[in-house]
Formats: structure tokens, C-alpha cells, sequence
């Protein structure tokens, strides 16, 4: 977790003018993003062959980060920070070499498309991307092949298709609002999607997955949103933390607002090798989520989506690190770990073994500190007495 203090972002060279109510508004954060080299320029100091690295991989895949989520880099010329990494485009990237390993949709989310902008997977969620815009452009993104396409919020005209999908299938409880990112979204639009979801009875929970609290929290501070968000009261929102630098005190305040609401606020962080693929790394965060009051939900492993190869960790890096965490930090910041299943298949929860073995109503597990236990789990003689029967006997 970092701390903020007063007018701190006045110590960049670039940012030294601007001030409190600018710095301070989400609207300002999104107009004045670093978008290519020459901002980059700004700020970062790239040698020869950066430059040219730059140059050819985001003319690929787009480079794009608010002014808050750049002021988090510690140091500047640090090459190995956690952030510079998320958002910093490198050849890896499109080095066919490695990359030639992912595919560009392995989820199919795109074929597993009734209606476009909606997938389908699971019968009571559906997928409901509003818009293929993000104020920041994560190098690690699933979702990076559009990045590729202009940006743009989809119309009215496309949003209505999706409400009619949604209206005419019962069985969905649940519409996972992404993107992109839908609170890039003008909240005029996000409430016309929130207007037109609530009038559909069968749907209990909408949950809308942003990284705006990460990469621009002043978001929060919007009193037409937050009223959004009290009024619509079915909404959650799932996030994406990845690295404790990430978390501030402008973070917790910005959740206590959304708390206000009603709105519960869980994350969601992916395991990235170089990035966040260890177990002091993923503690800390953990810790400082709970700080700030957000529920760790899923921990993922990096999905075979190209551009991102170069981020995978071993399977198992994940296991090991749940493992470390079990019985050294509340439960209520443990994560579930899964993977998500190519072609579509669904996601995987993976866990430590801690059941060995299993017969005859014993059963062997190992605690957290591996210790082996025995223990008689079922009783025969008691089902017989719980029956019908045995009650009469008794009585
Ligand atoms: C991940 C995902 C969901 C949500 O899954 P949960 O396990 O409920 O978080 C829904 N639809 C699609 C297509 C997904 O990829
Ligand atoms: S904010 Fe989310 S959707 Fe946007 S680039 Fe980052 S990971 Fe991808």
C-alpha cells in the first residue's frame, strides 16, 4: 500500500501545474491519458533501442495509461516496476516466436456469440461488453485483440439487441457488464444500460467488472455515479488489482464511497510472471485488499491469449502460493485460483490437496502446517438410528 500525500503528483515535471480540482476529477484523468511515445517522452527515460521497441509494438497493440496510474511508479527508471510492466509495451509482446503459442480469442468468446457484445457460456451469467475502451491499456489484458479495433462504446441500437437476448432468456440471473471497461462509459450510457437491465425481472445481480478504482480511482468521487449506484441496487463490482503499489489511501477512500452505496466490491488479480508470481508479493496484496475492504474473489491463471504468453507462470505457481497463504492470512483473503478452459469450457477451480484419503467414513487430511489427521467423518450406526425405524424404536 502507498500514501499519497497532499498535491504529491506536482513533483513530476509534467504534472507540476496541475492542480487540485483537475488532478482530482476522473473526466480530467481520462482527457489527458498518455497515449503515445511523445507523452511517454514526458515522463520516462527511453534509451535508443526502447524507443524503436515502442514504436513497433504499440503500433499493434495500443499504449494508453491515466496520469494517477503512471504517478504510481515508484521509481521512474526502474524497469522491473510492477506497474511500468503492466502498462509498458515490449517486444515479447509480438514476438511471433513466443506468441505464436496464444491465439488471439481462445475462449471463443466472440463465436460463442448469439447476439453481438453478449457471450453465452454459463445458462443463468452472461458475458455484456458495453464498450472496447479502458483508460489504461493492460499489456497483460485476455482481452487484448481489441486493442486491434478502433475504440468505441457500442450504440443504443446494439445495446438493445443485447437487452432483447436477455429479456427473452429466462434463465439468465446474471449480466457481467465488462468491455473494455464500462466505467469509461459517460453516465448518461452506463444508465441507460442500468435502466434498461433493472426492467428485466429475472435479473438479480448485475455485476460489473472495472479497473477504473485501480488506475483511476477519482471515479468514485463522481456523486452521479455514486447515486447510479444506490439507485440500481443489483450492482456489484468485481475489479483488478494485481500488485500492492497499486492500493492507496486515495483507494480506500474511493471504496468507502461505493460501500455507501451497497455495492460490494471483490477482485480479481491474474498471477504474472515477473510481475506479482510470488508468495510475499500476493500476500501483501491480499493483506491490503482487506485494508481497504475488498473481498479477494479469483485469482487467475494467466490465459494463452497472444500478446500475453510472455506473462505465464508455471500451473502449479499458483497452488504453491495458496498453499503458503492457508493459515498465515484470514480466510477472508484467500482467493480462489482457477484457470479458464480453452474453447469456451469454463473456468477451473484449482486447490492445494488437503484431503489424502477417504473410505469407510475415515478420512486423512493435512492441515495447513502439513500435519497428517485422522479422523472418522461418518458414523454407520447413527444413519441407522436417524431412520424412520430407528425414531420408533426410540420412542
Ligand atoms: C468468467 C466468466 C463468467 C463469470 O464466472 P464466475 O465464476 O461467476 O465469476 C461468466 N461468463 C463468462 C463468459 C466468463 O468468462
Ligand atoms: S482494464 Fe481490463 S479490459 Fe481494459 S486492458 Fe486492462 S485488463 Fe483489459
Amino acid at each position: 500500500m502507498q500514501y499519497l500525500s497532499g498535491e504529491y503528483w506536482k513533483t513530476f515535471d509534467i504534472w507540476k501545474n496541475v492542480e487540485k480540482s483537475e488532478w482530482e476529477n476522473w473526466k480530467w484523468q481520462l482527457a489527458n491519458r498518455l497515449t503515445d511515445l511523445e507523452d511517454v517522452l514526458k515522463v520516462f527515460n527511453l534509451n535508443k533501442e526502447e524507443i524503436e521497441t515502442f514504436r513497433r509494438t504499440s503500433s499493434i497493440f495500443h499504449f494508453g495509461s491515466t496520469p494517477y496510474y503512471i504517478s504510481l511508479i515508484k521509481d521512474l527508471n526502474d524497469r522491473n516496476n510492477s506497474i511500468r510492466k503492466q502498462i509498458f509495451p515490449l517486444y515479447e509482446e509480438i514476438d511471433e516466436r513466443i506468441q505464436s503459442y496464444g491465439k488471439l480469442d481462445p475462449f471463443l468468446e466472440d463465436e460463442m456469440s448469439p447476439v453481438e457484445g453478449l457471450t453465452h457460456r454459463y445458462p443463468d451469467r452472461v458475458l455484456f461488453r458495453a464498450t472496447n475502451f479502458c483508460s489504461v491499456y493492460c499489456r497483460h489484458c485476455m482481452r487484448k485483440r481489441m486493442f486491434l479495433e478502433d475504440e468505441r462504446a457500442r450504440t443504443k441500437q446494439e445495446y438493445d439487441r443485447m437487452f432483447e437476448y436477455i429479456r427473452e432468456n429466462k434463465e439468465i440471473r446474471e449480466v457481467l457488464l465488462s468491455g473494455g471497461d464500462p466505467l469509461t462509459l459517460p453516465n448518461k450510457k452506463l444508465e441507460y444500460i442500468l435502466k434498461n437491465l433493472y426492467k428485466i425481472d429475472h435479473i438479480d445481480i448485475i455485476r460489473i467488472g472495472s479497473r477504473e478504482l485501480v488506475v483511476n480511482p477519482y471515479r468514485f468521487f463522481d456523486e452521479e455515479l455514486l447515486n447510479l449506484f444506490d439507485r440500481y441496487d443489483k450492482v456489484w463490482l468485481v475489479t483488478h488489482f494485481n500488485h500492492p503499489d497499486e492500493i492507496t489511501n486515495i483507494t480506500r477512500k474511493a471504496v468507502k464511497n461505493i460501500l455507501s452505496t451497497g455495492t460490494p466490491v471483490l477482485n480479481q488479480t491474474v498471477l504474472l510472471k515477473g510481475i506479482n508470481d510470488d508468495e510475499k508479493t500476493i500476500e501483501n496484496l491480499m493483506r491490503d485488499l482487506l485494508r481497504v475492504k475488498i473481498k479477494p474473489y479469483y485469482l487467475f491463471f494467466c490465459d494463452p491469449t497472444k500478446g500475453v504468453v510472455h506473462f505465464r507462470t508455471p500451473l502449479d505457481r499458483g497452488i504453491e502460493i495458496l498453499e503458503y497463504l492457508r493459515g498465515r492470512l484470514s480466510g477472508l483473503g484467500i482467493p480462489i485460483y482457477a484457470v479458464d478452459l480453452e474453447n469456451g469450457l469454463g473456468k477451473v477451480p484449482l486447490s492445494p490437496n488437503y484431503l489424502l484419503d477417504y473410505s469407510d467414513g475415515i478420512a486423512t487430511f493435512r492441515n495447513y502446517e502439513g500435519k497428517i489427521v485422522r479422523m472418522q467423518v461418518e458414523f454407520s450406526n447413527l444413519d441407522d438410528i436417524l431412520t424412520e425405524e430407528g425414531k420408533r424404536r426410540v420412542l
